[in-house]
């Protein structure tokens, strides 16, 4: 299996994930990599999996994706506060860190299917609960070759978050809510994957689905890139000297952006500590403590809703890792999570996880650091960041600890703006429209109301279709034509 047949089949045929057969190490030092922009250290990091890809098609692919789409010609700017780094993932047409690698997978996808003679058209189906379907259709709109369908639950997602979707332009993007929950829009997705009949019938018709979730390996590979344009950085200018070591904390759902920190680490980066922060649903937290994962609790709703999350998927490919590439074990646990809901790792597997280290916040901690950070410096943080700010305070606190410490910051406040202000200004804004209090934010904080955000206020609906569950199969064969 090559890199680009993994990236277009997204899941393997057994169900497990693809994963790379080695990690490889970094043929270039940090010195080298420090005075290269965003797109080169792509390119150098990139090249290192997607072995199959041509230095042509890789550069091509990068190019077209870390463009102007971001408002910062660094991609990814790095914010001194207090003492951290919080490296903003949140500059690109979204402003949430999914585009880092959603905005290069439509680009990797269709020139995967050229390598390998796919014809058809490649239609990406995706339910979301908000963020990644907003992302998945700023990707993929306008990309030759492919379409992009996204259910979303009706009226389970926030005002901008509908906004972002409907507004969506690009004649190859269909928007549809429908009338259920999120499982239901995600059920309903499956179904249709797994409809042999229909897959037939498309095929026929030129077209073959593919998936853009966040367990295709198309996604994980982008993401180790600004670990290592991070850790560059901080050499250039001097924050970092040779030979020293930085820590990461990263607010954690699937595991897919911590997964992406320790192959870093693997590669040889010099990385100390790989924290993963959590809120209240605090599965991985409890993992980390005694070896155990164990889904069967409450879900609870927070505030930083995309960590809301029991199955943290990616988990399965750190198991292989720390299993000794022991794929049968890694199977034997993944069936146990299907069948139990928990599993317990070996003593000899949880050794290889000393370099990680679980923290948790609760939602009034989290407040409290969005409020206390702004307060002392004037920074506004979004709430998925203030988790992971809370648990680099308590890692501090128990260990003292002072290495440097990157602190990924995987949304803009904009995103997030009816928390964030109420965490400020401590009180409940029930009377005041998301974009009354967008325009509070600013003025408070300084800063300009980002273009993602501006775009949504005036722009047209464009999507307006709405169906029941049982019709999404419908939907999807009206908008491809073939009935
Ligand atoms: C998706 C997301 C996360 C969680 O990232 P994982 O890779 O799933 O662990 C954190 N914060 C924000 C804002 C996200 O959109």
């Amino acid at each position: 299996m090559t890199a680009s047949q993994a990236i277009l089949q997204g899941l393997a045929a057994d169900g497990g994930l693809f994963v790379p057969t080695k990690i490889p190490s970094l043929d270039i030092s940090l010195e080298t990599l420090s005075g290269m922009s965003y797109q080169e250290t792509a390119y150098e990091v990139m090249k290192l999996f997607l072995t199959d890809f041509t230095e042509e098609e890789l550069k091509s692919c990068i190019n077209c994706a870390y463009d102007k789409k971001f408002d910062t010609e660094v991609i990814v700017p790095m914010a001194r506060v207090e003492d951290a780094y919080y490296l903003e993932l949140f500059h690109g047409s979204t402003i949430a860190f999914k585009d880092m690698a959603l905005s290069i997978l439509p680009y990797l996808m269709t020139t995967a299917a050229k390598k390998n003679q796919i014809k058809n058209e490649i239609v990406i189906l995706t339910a979301t609960s908000g963020d990644t379907g907003k992302a998945a259709l700023a990707g993929f709109a306008d990309v030759p070759g492919t379409k992009i369908i996204v259910f979303y639950p009706k009226d389970g997602v926030s005002p901008v978050q509908e906004k972002q979707m409907v507004t969506q332009k690009g004649d190859n993007t269909h928007v549809i809510g429908i009338r259920g929950n999120f499982d239901d829009a995600q059920n309903g997705v499956k179904a249709i994957f797994g409809d042999e009949e229909m897959k037939k019938e498309l095929l026929e018709a030129g077209f073959q689905f593919s998936s853009a979730n966040s367990i295709n390996i198309g996604r994980l590979v982008p993401q180790i890139v600004y670990y290592v344009y991070a850790c560059a950085k901080l050499l250039e200018s001097n924050e970092l000297q040779k030979g020293d070591k930085i820590n990461v904390v990263v607010p954690t759902g699937n595991f897919g952006n911590i997964l992406a920190a320790y192959y870093a680490k693997q590669m040889g980066l010099p990385i100390g500590k790989l924290i993963c922060a959590s809120n209240d649903n605090k599965v991985l937290y409890d993992f980390f403590r005694t070896g155990e994962y164990d889904r069967n609790r409450p879900f609870i709703l927070t505030t930083s809703p995309s960590m809301d999350i029991l199955i943290s998927s990616n988990l399965e490919r750190l198991l292989y890792r720390i299993a000794g590439e022991d794929a049968q074990k890694d199977l034997e646990l993944m069936e146990l999570l299907k069948t139990e809901g928990r599993y317990e790792i070996t003593s000899e597997m949880k050794k290889q996880l000393a370099d990680f280290c679980g923290y948790y916040a609760s939602e009034k901690e989290a407040a409290a650091k969005i409020a206390g950070t702004y307060e002392n410096t004037g920074y506004v943080m979004d709430t998925h960041t203030a988790v992971a700010a809370c648990a680099y305070e308590k890692y501090v606190k128990d260990t003292q600890d002072h290495t440097r410490t990157v602190i990924v910051s995987t949304a803009s406040p904009y995103k997030f703006t009816r928390s964030v202000m109420e965490a400020i200004d401590k009180k409940q804004y029930g009377g005041m429209t998301d974009f009354e209090l967008i325009d509070k934010l600013a003025a408070i904080s300084g800063t300009e109301v980002p273009g993602a955000i501006e775009e949504i206020r005036t722009a047209l609906v464009r999507h307006k279709k709405v169906c029941e569950v049982n019709g999404m199969k419908q939907a999807v064969r009206e908008f491809l034509g073939v009935e």
